[in-house]
């Protein structure tokens, strides 16, 4: 008889689940999870998104449990878990959800793909548009597929085959070894995805528009759904559609109406991954790639440790690694100092800096680092200032003394323009004269004919056709 194979990846939810549910129709399926180490060691991957995407893991297997299924789980790679199918089952069908994700997990998915062909059944995923999408009917659709039908639960299953692979606890004792010093970075699963979108739509979001530009504001007042999106313990479809429910209900619309804006935004910036997956090595507009050829390891090193002289970077990058997140503004700055001040190439920073994001979601993430580099051709390059940002967001220097405790005594002003002699580590680079070579770099390569008409071109295939009032964020 035959039998479905459903496999996971990054699609860790019982409920609005295409795979899941459309595997289990027949009730004869096993489930099984792909644990591939050489994975979670590639291009930005890490432990705490294991770890938390793990978290994910658990809450689904006690789920499938209750309907006589579990998780197995496959170590090894696409091509072993293929050989695993053969080898095992002669009657088959296999169901998949669409994954944008990194070049490693590409090459083995599409060679997964091709070998099993017609049994194989692949899922859209999220928002995106997979095959023959239109640039321009992108938004509608995507509205479309926000307000169809929900998928249900998966249906029970009735096989009770003995499967030779590891089970979810086992496999869990052996993982959670690894994850001793992660003790502040969020918790997965369905259920507090549920509770943080409860307490963000009814209580969090009061301020929302102006408080996500603060690192110490934002912690709280920001959905902190990212890495539930990443991993999937919930589906933005779900999201979309509860806030359309309840948003006639709520207060705080106008940082509701906001909230749900990013929601596009985070299928819009998927899709420029899955259109181009060379965008994880090449710059959006290729003429960028020429800006920045030499990199320069100690100084990369001191930037992602957090040690560049300049307090409010430092504080930022301590409280990053700490806690796996920070808000959108400081990551901008971040990203922008690599860039701007330290003239490092994007393709250098951006796999460390994502290491350290619990919800690194590669088509946003090298979408963002691109743009706050300036080298897509069709975003205004913009070089963020770290003084006057440390002014801003932390007018008293209180939340940088509480990560960087060397500075209790000294005044703020000094704390905020970086001039601290001996009472901090040295400056990496000058400011001033850092910002102004960056900006003459960049201007000046733009103004070139054939750099616009480059740019156009970038525009047709990548630029969102929405008419934005707002900048992004
Ligand atoms: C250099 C850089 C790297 C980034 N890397 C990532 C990443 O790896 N993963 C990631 O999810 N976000 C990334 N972002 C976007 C943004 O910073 C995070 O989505 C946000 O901080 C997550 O917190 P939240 O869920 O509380 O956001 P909220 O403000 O509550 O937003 C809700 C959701 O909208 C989406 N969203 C919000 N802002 C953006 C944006 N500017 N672009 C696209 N989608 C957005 C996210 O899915 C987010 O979870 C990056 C931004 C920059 C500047």
């Amino acid at each position: 008889m035959m039998i479905d194979i459903i496999i996971l990846n990054r699609n860790l939810r019982l409920l609005d689940n295409a795979a899941l549910f459309y595997g289990s129709l027949r009730s004869n399926y096993i489930v099984v999870y792909l644990y591939d180490e050489k994975y979670w060691n590639a291009n930005g991957k890490s432990l705490r998104q294991l770890k938390f995407s793990n978290d994910c893991l658990e809450e689904l297997n006690e789920n499938l449990l209750k309907i006589n299924s579990e998780i197995n789980i496959f170590e090894g790679t696409f091509n072993e878990l293929q050989r695993w199918i053969e080898k095992n089952f002669n009657d088959f069908f296999i169901h998949i959800n669409h994954c944008t994700d990194i070049k490693y997990f590409r090459d083995g998915f599409e060679r997964f793909k091709k070998h099993f062909d017609k049994r194989l059944r692949i899922y859209d995923d999220f928002g995106l548009q997979l095959n023959n999408f239109d640039r321009d009917a992108w938004s509608k659709n995507w509205n479309h597929i926000m307000q169809s039908d929900l998928i249900g639960a998966p249906k029970a299953s009735n096989n009770d085959l003995e499967i030779n692979l590891t089970k979810f606890n086992s496999y869990k004792n052996k993982i959670n070894k690894n994850f001793g010093e992660l003790k502040n970075i969020q918790k997965g699963g369905t259920k507090v995805a549920a509770e943080l979108l409860e307490s963000f739509m009814h209580q969090r979001c009061q301020g929302y528009r102006t408080k996500m530009s603060s690192p110490v504001l934002s912690e709280d007042s920001c959905s902190r759904l990212s890495p539930h999106f990443t991993y999937g313990s919930v589906s933005i479809r779900q999201v979309y559609q509860k806030l359309n429910e309840l948003l006639p209900t709520l207060r705080n619309q106008k940082d509701l109406y906001s909230f749900k804006k990013r929601l596009y935004w985070h299928c819009h910036f998927v899709q420029k991954l899955h259109t181009e997956p060379d965008l994880e090595f090449h710059s959006m507009h290729r003429m960028c790639d020429e800006l920045r050829i030499e990199h320069d390891e100690e100084l990369i090193d001191k930037w992602i440790k957090g040690e560049t002289g300049f307090p409010f970077l430092d504080a930022c990058m301590k409280f990053l690694n700490k806690n796996g997140w920070i808000n959108f503004r400081m990551r901008a700055m971040i990203m922008s100092f690599a860039s701007y001040n330290m003239w490092q190439p994007w393709q250098k920073t951006s796999p460390l800096l994502a290491k350290l994001f619990t919800d690194y979601e590669p088509g946003i993430h090298i979408s963002q680092v691109q743009m706050q580099s300036g080298v897509t051709g069709i975003n205004l390059p913009r070089i963020y200032s770290v003084a006057k940002q440390s002014i801003d967001q932390d007018p008293s220097a209180d939340w940088i003394k509480s990560l960087i405790p060397q500075l209790d005594n000294i005044n703020p002003k000094l704390i905020h323009n970086a001039e601290l002699n001996e009472s901090y580590i040295p400056k990496i680079v000058d400011l001033k004269s850092s910002t102004k070579f960056a900006r003459d770099q960049i201007w000046g390569i733009r103004k070139s004919k054939i750099f616009k008409d480059e740019a156009k071109k970038v525009f047709l295939k990548h630029g969102s056709r929405r008419k934005r009032k707002v900048k992004t964020n």
